[in-house]
Formats: structure tokens, sequence, C-alpha cells
């Protein structure tokens, strides 16, 4: 029979039957190779199995006996219950309780031999002295059972309903014995000792069942040199994939643009302010790109504000000098109208067409762009629909990427032989995460704002204080400023107590009769939207009160004032990314975000944070640092695979130096033929989701 764990079924494991069988696919356990990789996500130390007699009280402590009673007790004049059992060992007597969980009883009988792990405390009123509130608790059947659950330190697994942790952990025990020894480790032995990591045969049989001198803490926090080696293949294969992606794109034949400036030099000409220096050598960056005959796949990060719009302006402009059409997509209809508002003007100055298409444009603009008469067009989504055709695609740029995934951009670029493609984010990504979402593309940084800003000035307020948001708001309208006024959610629901933007607009019309209060939310028509945001830019509406609708792109450099309503519910860089809406001119401007407490701790660190600091990069690792890395838009969006030992934070390091042999590795040997199982290993991970080595 194959030996192969990666082939092995995890039926022919002892003490797995069909039912079985199908709890484990629950947790995506299929084969014994699939087994192996179930790691446990705790431990517990029960090393030390005391009798019942010598327990110290207050300590942690784990022991065994057999059940000699057992009762649920209801407690007088109230719903509270509390299950209770009492265990000897022929030493002691001592009692587990469980707080309102009554069902508990049906786990149990007496007689039954269990394991009690858990704080021991004294208690006078009770026959047996002392007890455990709480405990964790296993049965034992025999002794041999020892060797596997106790006596030992023991892994703990996170489990399906219907299967015990116990009945896991035996089967696990079993695997990793039956098929382990049968593992062919993938990773070259000359890298393994490179980085002084262990075996792989080694490094899982330990991790799931350590040895009798293991240290807990470096099981615990991660720093094991076992679990270390497993990160590591983890972020190896991720970045193998990655590395053979990039080499895919570079033996793409793409367009090698020649654009002679032109149309760009008539463009800076017509502006009202000069590049700055950050926007000038991304913009040199992004045409060395362009030049090369293979298809470019750049990101470029910058702040909010910092002026990414013009960049991308002349890259599209560069195509379209050499006869290419270019196309930006964008996430929201708002910022397609707004966009296209802003550059219709630049574009048809020069002599070009340009047009809008979104799922709600009515007359579909189909013949302009696939007969080529427009050379720029700006959409959402409806862009890689079906039936929108160009003439001929060369460059698209994707406006705000962490709203789309690596999939979304295949399917544009489909919409072209090999484009070159750029992708703008204002979400600005701290390294470490860059190189695993992003890991694909390569990356020009904008790290400066435009001449003349002044940073933001955010304070924060408490809701009972709305005398003082009232005054800033009329001290600045009277200023002839706009002020955006952002609620969290659009309908007043009867089990929340949010303010909506609908009572609140009703309410700021009742204190200022006379200033103009536009509404916006996401559920409006696009017609009335663009109407409402058209009378914003021209200064026919003071106060615009809206969702977060405005979060992402919109532009208006006379609104000066942004009050945040419950800025205690959003995230940390969806407030930076709304604060982003103002400071867009030349003047001092303002947020002011308002709380309602009582709030959770981490809330009130968010809120601290963005008094604090203006910077982007900052705000977004102390974001990843709270939410962690799968939360921080996740990797799962950008269609890239879940990492489940790794942590990208936690394992910064072993992701560089992976990365790092990962993309020699693919320079030397682009097929993998060297290393076959390495090779197997790295489609196992990626599991189709690219055809990595189709291309090469
Ligand atoms: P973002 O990077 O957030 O998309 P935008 O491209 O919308 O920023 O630019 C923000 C504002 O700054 C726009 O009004 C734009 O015209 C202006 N701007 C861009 N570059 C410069 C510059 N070099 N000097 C002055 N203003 C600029
Ligand atoms: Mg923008």
């Amino acid at each position: 029979m194959d030996r192969d764990p990666s082939e092995f079924p995890i039926q022919h494991i002892r003490g797995v039957g069909p039912q079985r069988a199908g709890l484990l696919s629950r947790l995506d356990i299929r084969t014994s190779l699939d087994a192996l990789y179930y790691l446990p996500y705790r431990y517990e130390d029960r090393r030390n199995i005391k009798t019942i007699c010598c327990l110290s009280c207050e300590q942690k402590e784990t022991t065994t006996g057999n059940i000699v009673s057992m009762d649920v007790i209801r407690l007088p004049r109230s719903r509270h219950t509390i299950f209770e059992l009492v265990i000897s060992d022929g030493t002691g007597l001592l009692t587990g309780k469980w707080f309102n969980q009554p069902y508990m009883k049906r786990n149990f009988k007496v007689g039954q031999g269990i394991i009690l792990s858990g704080v021991v405390k004294r208690n006078a009123y009770r026959a047996t002295g002392i007890e455990m509130d709480n405990p964790e608790y296993e049965h034992t059947d025999n002794d041999a059972d020892n060797l596997v659950h106790a006596s030992r330190i023991v892994p703990v697994y996170r489990t399906t309903a219907g299967m015990s942790v116990r009945v896991l952990r035996s089967i696990l025990f079993n695997a990793v014995h039956t098929c382990a020894e049968h593992l062919v480790d993938p990773v070259p032995a000359e890298l393994l000792a490179r980085y002084n990591l262990p075996q792989l045969r080694e490094s899982l049989c330990t991790t799931h069942f350590p040895g009798p001198e293991a240290d807990m803490e470096s099981l615990e926090n991660g720093t094991n040199s076992y679990r270390r080696r497993l990160c590591f293949d983890e972020l190896f294969n991720l970045e193998l994939g990655i590395a053979l992606m990039r080499k895919g794109a570079t033996r793409q034949r793409g367009i090698a643009f020649s654009p002679k400036g032109k149309l760009v030099g008539n463009l800076l000409e017509g502006l009202a302010f000069r590049l700055t220096a950050a926007q000038e050598r991304v913009f040199r960056e992004i045409l060395a790109d362009m030049k090369k005959p293979f298809p470019m796949n750049r990101l470029i990060q910058g702040d909010v504000g910092c002026g990414k719009t013009i960049v991308a302006l002349m890259a599209m402009l560069s195509s379209v000098e050499c006869g290419y059409q270019a196309a930006l997509m964008v996430p929201t209809e708002i910022l397609a109208e707004q966009h296209y508002l802003a550059l219709h003007r630049l574009v048809e100055g020069l002599g070009l067409r340009i047009c809008l298409l979104t799922g709600s444009s009515k007359e579909r603009p189909s013949e302009e762009i696939s007969s080529g008469k427009t050379q720029i067009v700006v959409g959402t989504h409806a862009l890689i629909q079906e039936g929108v055709a160009f003439k001929k695609l060369g460059l698209i740029v994707i406006d705000e990427q962490h709203r789309f995934g690596v999939m979304q951009r295949a399917s544009l670029r489909r919409k072209a032989r090999n484009p070159d493609v750029l992708v703008m984010t204002a979400t600005p990504i701290p390294r470490t995460l860059a190189m695993t979402a992003y890991g694909d593309l390569d990356c020009s940084v904008i790290d400066t704002l435009p001449p003349g800003r002044s940073a933001v000035e955010t304070r924060l307020f408490q809701a009972r204080r709305k005398q003082c948001i009232y005054e800033a708001i009329s001290s600045e309208v009277k200023r002839k400023r706009q002020v955006y006024v952002v609620y969290p959610v659009i309908e007043e629901s009867e089990t929340s107590d949010l303010k909506s933007a609908l009572i609140g607009k009703m309410a700021l019309e009742k204190i200022f009769p006379d200033f103009r209060v536009g509404l916006l939310h996401g559920k409006m028509k696009p017609a009335e939207r663009e109407a409402v945001m058209s009378s914003f830019k021209s200064g026919e509406i003071d106060i615009l009160v809206s969702t977060t609708v405005i979060e992402v792109g919109v532009d208006v450099p006379n609104a000066t004032l942004m009050v945040i309503v419950h800025a205690e519910r959003f995230g940390l860089s969806q407030l930076h990314q709304l604060r982003g809406r103002v400071g867009r001119g030349s003047d001092q401007s303002c947020c002011l975000l308002v709380a309602y407490p009582p709030f959770s701790e981490e809330a009130e660190r968010r809120l601290a944070i963005m008094v604090k600091t203006s910077d982007g990069f900052r705000i977004a690792e102390e974001d990843l640092a709270l939410r962690g890395p799968g939360e921080f838009f996740g990797t799962k969006q950008s269609g890239m695979p879940d990492l489940r030992v790794a942590n990208i934070v936690r394992d910064a390091g072993l992701l560089g130096s992976a990365r790092k042999e990962a993309f020699a590795m693919i320079e030397n040997d682009p097929g993998l033929d060297k290393v076959p199982p390495l090779k197997k290993s790295v489609e196992r991970f990626w599991q189709g989701k690219m055809d990595l080595f189709k291309t090469a």
C-alpha cells in the first residue's frame, strides 16, 4: 500500500471509521498528511499528575480518580445551577464544580475514571475540603491512556461537535505514529542547516506530542524550534508560489510602451501645481516598467491626499500616446463619478475622450469603448463584466486596491492581452503584510504630501459636549467652509441606539435653520447621489451628513471640518480614511471624534491613536497589532492561501528568510524540477489557486 501520507486516507488510521472520517472532514482532515498538519493550539502540562492528598491549594494542578457521586444543585430563588461531582483516588476526595451547565451531567457516570485540571481551592464547608471551579476534564478508560492523555504535556486541539478532544487526540496520536516515518522532507537539507531548523518528521512529532523535557513557555508562544520549522515551511511555500507568479509574469510577453511624453508634458503645463519629488520618482518607476516588454504589476502606496490620481493619469496618458486605451477601476460608484468629473476636464483639455461605466450608467458606452473612440474609461466592477470589450486596452489602473482581490485583478487583465497593471492603495500596509498580501506586485511609495498641507487637528469629545461641536460647525460654515458629519448606519433600527444619518440631518436642520444641509448614503439612487455630491462640491451645501460612503477618495478641498459620530464604533483604518476627506486644501482642517461611552478598552486605544498621530503607516501598524493580520483586510480577501501555523507579525524575520530563499530557488530552477517533493508541497499549499507551473 502507498504509505505516502498525502495519499493515505484518514479512515486507514486506527480509531477512524466512516462516521469519524465524516467528522474529521469538517476539520479539513481527509488524509493522514492533513492530520499531521492539524496542530494543537495549546498544551496542558500533565507531566505531574498528583494524588489528591498531595494537591496544593491556589495552584493549578492535575489529578485523576473515579467519580463517587454527582448532582445538579439549584440555587434558591434564582435561575442558577451548579453541577458538582466528587472523585476519589483512595488518598482523598475532590469536588469539581461547573456553573450553569446542568447538561454536564450527561457527560459522566458514577464509577468512571476522569482527569481534572484546575486551580485547587479550599472549602471548609464541604466534606471533601477542596474543590476546583470549572476544571478541564477528560475521561480515562485505562492506564495505557496515560501515555497519550496524561503523564505528559498534552496537546489540545480545536474540535467539532460530536468529537471530543480526547478522541481527536487519540486519532492524531495514531496518525503521527503510523505515518510520520513515511514523510519525505521537502525542504533541502542545506537550507535547514543554514537556518538551524530541525527535520520535518521530528518537528511534527514533537509539536503534537512534546517530549518529557519540553519547555511549556516556548511551546505556548510559538518560539519552539520545531514549531518554527513548521512556520518556515508554510512561509516558504507561500513565497515560492509568489516567486513563481512573478517569474511567470516576466516570462509573458507584454506591451513595450515607448511614449515620447508629449501628452504628459501638456498635462503638467496646464496644472496649477508642481509635482512633488515623490510623485515624480514614482512616475519614473512606472514608466520604466511600462517600457519593458513584459506586463507591469506595480502597487503604489500613498497616504490619503498624497496625490496618487495625477500620477495614475500620467501613466494612462503614456498608454494613450502609444495608441492604447487605459481603464481606471474603483470600488464605489461615488468614487467613479468623482474621478470621472475630476479627470474629464483635464483629459478633454488635451483633446482626448473619457467615459464613465458603472452598474447604473444609463447609456452603456460600449460602442465608444469597443471602437476605440474613447481612450480612457473610468468605472466600477461593471468594467470586468461580460460584454464590455475594449478595442486595444494597454493599461489598467485599480484604485483603492484593498477592496479588490487577486481574482478580480485577473479578470480585468483578461480583457486585454497581457496589459500593464497599476494598483493604488491609500491603506498603508506594514511591510511584512505587503510582502504576503501583495507579494506578487512590485511596490512604490509616495511618501510625502504636497506642500502646504498641515496635519488635520483631531480632537475627541464625549457625546454630552454637543454644544462645542455645534459651535465648531457654526464657526466653520460662517467662514464659508464646508463640513462633513459622518454616521455609522443609515436607518435607526429598534434594537440599536445608533443615531442615524437621517435623524442627524433633521436635528442639524433644526439647529442651523440658515445652513444648507445635505444627505448622502449608500442606498440612494446614483443620480440623486451624483446631484448631492456635485452640489456639495460647488458649495451649494454647507453641511453634508453622510454614512461611510464617503470613506474612500472623495475630494472637496473646501471641506475643512469632519465630525465623526459614534467614532468608537469605527475601525482604525476606517477612521483614518474618513479623516483623509478633510485637510485636502491649504487651510487648517479639523476632525472631531464624538464618542458615546461606555466603550471598550480597545476602542479607547483606537481613539487615542487617532488623536495622537496622522501618520498612516503608524496607524496601519497599530491596527495590525490590535486586530491581527487575519482581520486587517484579510489575506483571505486578497486571494492568498490562509496561514495556519505562521503569524506574519510574530514571524516577520522568518518570512524575510523564506522569501529570500524562495526567490533564489525559483531563479535557478523555475519549474522546481530538481526538487519534486518541494514542487508537490507548493502545489498542495496553493491548491489550484493559481496555475503556478502552467506558465513556467
Ligand atoms: P489620493 O492620493 O488620496 O488619491 P488625490 O490624488 O485625490 O489624493 O489628491 C489629493 C488632492 O491633492 C487633489 O485635490 C489633487 O489635485 C491635489 N494634488 C495632487 N498632487 C499635488 C501637488 N503636487 N501639489 C499640490 N496639490 C496636489
Ligand atoms: Mg485617491
